[in-house]
């Protein structure tokens, strides 16, 4: 009878270790650790309550085995090895802190390769059942130290300043934006004869006027960031219409992209969730009244929000780092939406998920 409790209470005592910190991890598991930065080597979710369960009942059995054996001096070791395994759930995802998980799963490491020499002078067996526990937590670790290292709030969203600009010149003339991808990339959701018309008419529009205004005046020559802080009426208008549309057909791609995992925190900070962010940002762009630009932008201290601009009008000029734009003019979408009124087509754009996504070059980690 002795025997059998030896075994089974360890045993029973590490599962429940188990189900509690799986408990406490569940809300961290569901919303923060979905945006971490991981490791290409992480397991699949599934994995871990699997290998944890096995691991468990192992060392339970170890523990077991050294009790019968009568080497209670390890027992303590042991308990306390259990106890910091626990910490490290609450300090990793309990706290969502990733250097207090660094450090509890190191000093784990160390915990647990002394048990496992001290086990294995009284009983090979013992020894054995924890060797798997040791290498996986030594995989932990890795897995913990990258997370650490790579998700570290050191650096704002900030990749591009406003003066990285893709528009080049030739003989003091801007060129014509390069588009990202052929006209009929992003069909059906915009048509080739609408970002012919967007691109090739009213975009080439802007670039010329910019091209025959600025000539003679202080700003010919400069680059075009510098003209649409320092410039206003019909030369701030066609210069900032540029560069906006540069950043909104740089927005948009083909092909299904991944946010950024720390733009995706981001957005998860300061709107709840990605759900959260769409609706708002949808919401904005529907109730814009007039031609305008709808954003998503990041402030001096990396906050997000979403602002709405008149016209022309760039947050540029409010020092705010834009990370998505809309376009919200009525040439955007009037092509593919000749029927419909503007104020249910406009933000047709914005619900597609995959259309669009984050301009790398503002985006970039
Ligand atoms: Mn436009």
């Amino acid at each position: 009878m002795k025997k059998v409790l030896a075994y089974t209470i360890p045993v029973l005592l590490c599962l429940a270790v188990g189900a509690i910190s799986s408990y406490i991890q569940t809300p961290a598991l569901r919303s923060w650790y979905p945006t971490l930065a991981k490791s290409p080597l992480t397991p699949p979710d599934i994995v871990f309550p699997i290998v944890w369960t096995i691991l468990y009942i192992m060392i339970g059995i170890s523990i077991g085995r050294l009790i019968v054996v009568g080497d209670m001096s390890i027992v303590r070791l042991w308990i306390f090895q259990l106890l910091v395994n626990f910490l490290w759930s609450i300090g990793f995802f309990a706290l969502r802190s990733p250097i207090l998980g660094l450090i509890t799963i190191l000093i784990l490491d160390v915990l647990v390769f002394a048990y496992t020499l001290s086990a294995f002078s009284s009983d090979k067996i013992a020894g054995w059942l924890f060797v798997p526990y040791m290498l996986w937590l030594l995989f932990a670790t890795y897995l913990t130290g990258y997370v650490y290292l790579n998700n570290r709030p050191n650096t704002t969203l900030r990749a591009a300043n406003v003066t990285n600009t893709t528009i080049t010149m030739h003989h003091n003339h801007y060129d014509m934006p390069a588009l990202p991808y052929p006209a009929d990339a992003l069909e059906p959701i915009i048509s080739k004869e609408a970002i012919d018309y967007h691109y090739g008419k009213h975009l080439r529009g802007y670039v010329d006027n910019l091209n025959r205004l600025i000539v003679g005046t202080p700003y010919e020559g400069m680059a075009i960031d510098d003209v649409v802080k320092n410039t206003n009426g019909a030369l701030f208008n066609n210069a900032a219409q540029v560069v906006n549309h540069d950043l909104f057909f740089n927005c948009m791609t083909p092909y299904m992209t991944e946010i950024s995992p720390r733009l995706q925190r981001a957005i998860v900070r300061d709107f709840g969730s990605f759900e959260q962010f769409k609706k708002e940002f949808t919401a904005a762009a529907t109730t814009l009244f007039g031609s305008g630009w709808v954003w998503l932008v990041e402030d001096k201290e990396g906050k997000l929000s979403i602002v709405t601009t008149p016209n022309a009008d760039t947050p540029l000029l409010q020092e705010l780092n834009p990370l998505l734009v809309l376009d919200v003019w009525e040439h955007a979408y009037y092509i593919d939406y000749r029927t419909s009124t503007t104020a249910t087509a406009a933000p047709t754009l914005s619900v597609n998920g995959g259309i669009l996504s984050i301009g790398k070059r503002w985006t970039r980690d």
